[in-house]
């Protein structure tokens, strides 16, 4: 199978009085069918925004996003977005709290023409049902719910129109951490039978390690490191994805190693960096990581 979801050169720039926010500069990467691709980095490094981006619900400054293999610039941008749903951080906002959990389902049937009008309803209560639901649920409103409750809408919700992309922007990272594998296992549940890809958001090396295939590590809006999820997390070759690491705890020793000391801060994304975004913190720091931006490339 293809990529559902393709990233070329996404760039994201907001003016910021006189100078330029690069919120996202430069990402590039491919989302296969059915697979999980993690995006992972420090607050602020551009991770929600590059979300956005994929969804199309903000358009690139530079460079382009295609689902499906089409341009999601073109005419068909409506049609995509329907293609890549997303789920929020949290569910407590992205509910309406005078909507049923049933008419939250039911809504995007409605609001699509998906379907006879008949039939929306027990769309909805299947979805329910797939979710880990009860049928209760259905009548009820978001306050009634636990916080993983509520996540579990907030992805019946994205499922509705049978999306073949999830984005999910912190998705658990809201959710008390004995309620966090549970809604993970049920992403990946549905990964398993429903065949959807996820582009999964995340600052929690541990949540990426259980959910992505592939990753991606993000800093100042640039991609770090990318590759599959034992090749970036096993065997990091960036000093950044090294640092990130160092401050998640590991039981293997071995690994421990690899690690560097967390220090410094990134740089303002309104500071233009003619060199390497990483240079102020690298522990190998030399005078041409200020002139120069490195590019990737493939090792192996
Ligand atoms: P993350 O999700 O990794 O924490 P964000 O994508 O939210 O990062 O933000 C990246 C940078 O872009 C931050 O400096 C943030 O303040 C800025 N930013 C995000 N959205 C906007 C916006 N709509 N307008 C201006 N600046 C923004
Ligand atoms: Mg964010």
């Amino acid at each position: 199978m293809g990529a559902v979801l393709e990233a070329v050169d996404v760039t994201r720039h907001y003016p910021a009085g006189r100078a330029t926010l690069r919120a996202v500069d430069g990402v590039s990467f491919a989302l296969q069918a059915g697979s999980t691709l993690a995006v992972v980095g420090e607050s602020g490094c551009g991770k929600s925004t590059l979300a956005r981006l994929c969804a199309l619900q903000e358009a690139p400054t530079a460079g382009s996003v295609r689902i499906a293999g089409q341009d999601a610039a073109g005419p068909a941008r409506r049609t995509l977005q329907l293609q890549n749903q997303m789920v929020f951080q949290n569910p407590y906002g992205s509910l309406n709290p005078r909507r049923t959990i049933g008419d939250t389902l039911i809504e995007p049937l409605t609001v699509n023409r998906r379907g006879p009008r008949a039939g929306r309803a027990a769309e909805a209560r299947r979805m329910l049902d797939r979710v880990g639901l009860r049928p209760e649920a259905f009548d009820r409103y978001p306050h009634q719910f636990s916080g993983g409750q509520r996540q579990r809408v907030a992805i019946a919700r994205a499922l509705m129109l049978s999306p073949q992309v999830v984005t999910a922007d912190e998705p658990v990272s809201a959710l008390d951490v004995s309620v966090q594998a549970q809604v993970l296992n049920l992403m990946r549940d549905l990964q398993d039978e429903l065949g959807i890809a996820y582009l999964f958001i995340s600052h929690d090396i541990s949540v990426v390690r259980h959910m992505a295939r592939d990753v991606l590590v993000m800093y100042a809006g640039r991609p770090a490191e990318q590759g599959s999820r034992d090749a970036v997390l096993n065997h990091p070759r960036h000093p950044y994805t090294r640092m990130l690491l160092a401050s998640t705890p590991f039981v293997d020793p071995a690994r421990r190693q690899a690690a560097l000391p967390v220090r410094g801060e990134p740089p303002s994304p309104t500071q233009p960096l003619p060199g390497c975004a990483f240079a102020s913190r690298c522990p190998y720091v030399a005078d041409r990581c200020r002139a120069e931006r490195p590019l990737l490339r493939p090792v192996d």
